[in-house]
């Protein structure tokens, strides 16, 4: 029997594994089949504090792990498909493998949509990013295309052009789905240019890094290619919350729903923290401080008198 697992070993799941390790809880953590989460598909992290120079996004999440491990937490590799949430302890489903627990805390995370076009996923770090706050800063004084027609898109392309000398806004409609006001500010933004009604076909490299994207014109079919140093899709995020149908209260998105100011989920000893349950944050330093957060509501709710009135809760 376990006290508790941590699903997920981003940010938010390390974070917690480290605060639940150091109170001699032995968290199990699940490592799904990205380890390390989102941060290992970026190059170098600026903005975590602590690290005046930088630090790359898989070292960073290798040293998280090592503290973790470091005071007691224990590792597995697995995927899980389902859980039963209904009783305690609490079910994982891994195959054929079936893991109990007293409590669980929920750091799965959530995915960059990508548009799945040729260059695209090999070029991630190298050209092609999901993460403006991330990686803008890599392209000053460099052209840049943001894809997507929403408010990220948008939003994305705006603080693209604290750096770039020019932003391309790729759409495949003519019409944008953003917010008026977010189309507004941008339509305003004189560095900003728009290619609407053109939908990504190719990203095209060369020696150095990402040249082009290849788009196809939808009014006459024809294809072309736009020059540019880098392409940030901004189509949207996917919280990997699948798994969990019909046992959390999710968001229509997907995206797990806590009690304000907490990491509680509707079921009592299960818990969420980082990307899964934040749509609009998103940052590894916010995961990393809601990763803590989990890990201390846990632990209250394990000493608290919350455990005894449990099972009459249900
Ligand atoms: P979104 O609203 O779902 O927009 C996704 C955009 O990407 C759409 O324009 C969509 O095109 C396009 N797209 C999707 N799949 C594509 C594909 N395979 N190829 C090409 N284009 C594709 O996502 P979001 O912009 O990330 O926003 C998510 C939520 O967060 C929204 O509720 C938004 O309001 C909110 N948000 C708010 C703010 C803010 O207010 N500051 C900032 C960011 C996000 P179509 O339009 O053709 O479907």
């Amino acid at each position: 029997m376990n006290k508790v697992i941590v699903l997920g070993t981003g940010p938010a799941g390390l974070t917690a594994a480290i605060y639940l390790a150091r109170a001699n809880m032995e968290p199990l953590v699940i490592e799904g089949p990205e380890p390390g989460g989102q941060l290992t598909t970026t190059t170098e992290v600026e903005n975590f504090p602590g690290f005046p120079d930088g630090i790359m996004g898989p070292e960073l999440m290798d040293n998280m792990r090592k503290q973790a491990e470091r005071f007691g937490a224990r590792f597995k590799r697995g995927w899980v498909q389902k859980v039963d949430l209904s009783k305690r302890p609490f079910t994982l489903y891994m195959g054929e493998e079936r893991i109990e627990t007293e409590t669980l805390i929920i750091s799965t995370g959530a995915s960059a949509k990508l548009l799945g076009i040729p260059g695209e996923k090999e070029n991630i770090g190298q050209g092609v990013s999901t993460c403006a706050t991330c990686d803008g800063f890599f392209f000053r004084g460099k052209k840049i295309i943001v894809v997507g027609g929403g408010d990220s898109a948008m939003e994305e392309a705006n603080f693209l052009t604290r750096f770039a000398t020019e932003v391309t806004l790729v759409h495949r409609r003519n019409e944008l789905r953003a917010s008026k006001i977010m189309q507004d500010r941008a339509r305003k933004n004189e560095k900003i240019k728009w290619s609407l009604n053109r939908t990504p076909v190719e990203v095209i490299r060369g020696e150095q890094g990402v040249t082009g994207l290849k788009v196809k014109n939808n009014e006459t079919g024809e294809e072309e290619i736009i020059h540019t140093d880098g392409i940030f899709v901004a189509i949207g995020h996917k919280p990997n919350t699948d798994f969990l149908e019909g046992q959390l209260e999710m968001d229509e998105a997907g995206y797990l729903k806590v009690e304000p100011g907490t990491t509680k989920t509707n079921v009592p000893g299960v818990f969420a923290c980082g990307d899964v349950q934040d749509h609009v944050y998103r940052q590894a330093i916010t995961a990393a401080g809601s990763g803590c957060m989990a890990a201390l509501d846990c632990e209250r709710f394990l000493e608290g008198d919350a455990v005894h009135d449990w099972s009459k809760s249900l």
